[in-house]
């Protein structure tokens, strides 16, 4: 293993590493601090899209900003793309992914979720140059945290269905991990019925579950709550009226059981809920009426 690619394996374990502790989504702070290399500090993002560490031979890392649909997009052959740095396709950094992508070297890439904050997927492979386009294409592995190095040669024919497939996948859950980080976001990490300050206990719930056609990963389809008062939700032992109010379900009130019960779900009945601040991200009435007929189906 060369020396760039002793570094690029330090910042995969380290990736896992912060991942562990901190969770999926990393800040941008933590990951511009990045870690120590033999006595060197070697950060994963600096303000280009396109980043090569100075200790390194080779771009590190790729990034795409919050509001960035381009970067979304599919390509034909069923790869993201990612845009070049500039319309200049010998600008040093473009030239330094496409050795990136001559080499087989496994980079990160990094999603901008909301701002300041960014989901990691390594190792993502570089696996085309379009200069018509400006644009490499991006195929991203489902390894992480766990991390395996794959070597260049095993960038095969066989290999490419694996990728493309893989690919829509993490797309997926990059959708799922943004729609999280969003509704969080938009309730200031609390929980809408109680609100419990615990992002790390938080989720986003769908108002209309996502297994229907309406059930949008969009934010005003989605609560951000506790993980009990989540479970709850989804249960059918809490409601919501359309106009904010929470409902206790009958058979839960009237039962008797320690604090938990009495603090956590009966007291809430008829309180209202924590909404956002921005009237745009408040919950959709439609959607809660869907959801409220439900829970009136099953009480
Ligand atoms: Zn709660």
């Amino acid at each position: 293993m060369d020396h760039d690619m002793l570094v690029r394996v330090a910042a995969f374990k380290w990736l896992g590493e912060q991942v562990q502790i901190q969770g999926e989504v990393l800040t941008r702070e933590l990951l511009r601090q990045g870690f120590e290399f033999q006595g060197t500090r070697v950060p994963l993002i600096s303000p280009q899209g396109i980043f090569k560490p100075r200790i390194m031979d080779f771009p590190l890392s790729i990034t795409t900003s919050p509001n960035s649909p381009y970067d979304d997009v599919l390509s034909p052959s069923g790869f993201l793309g990612y845009r070049y740095r500039g319309i200049d396709p010998s600008h040093r950094d473009n030239v330094g992914l496409r050795q990136v992508f001559e080499q087989g070297r496994p980079i990160i890439y990094l999603k901008g979720i909301v701002p300041g904050r960014y989901l990691a997927i390594w190792p993502t492979y570089i696996v085309g140059d379009d200069p018509q386009r400006l644009t490499f294409e991006v195929a991203l592995d489902d390894v992480s945290p766990m991390y395996i190095a794959q070597p260049a040669h095993m960038v095969a024919d066989d290999a490419d269905t694996r990728r493309r497939y893989l690919t829509t996948q993490v797309r997926q859950r990059m959708h799922q991990t943004a729609f999280r980080e969003r509704v969080i976001e938009a309730y200031q990490s609390q929980c809408a019925f109680c609100q419990l300050r615990h992002r790390e206990l938080l989720d986003a719930a769908h108002i209309i579950p996502d297994s229907e056609d309406a059930g949008e990963p969009v934010v005003t389809n989605g609560l951000a709550l506790c993980k009990l008062h989540h479970a709850a939700f989804d249960k059918l032992l809490l409601g919501l009226t359309p106009d904010y109010e929470i409902v206790v379900r009958e058979d839960v009130l009237a039962e008797e059981d320690g604090p938990m019960l009495q603090h956590g779900l009966k007291e809430l009945h008829h309180g209202r809920i924590l909404l956002p601040n921005r009237h745009v991200d408040w919950p959709d009435r439609d959607a809660l009426a869907w959801r409220y007929a439900r829970f009136r189906d099953a009480a």
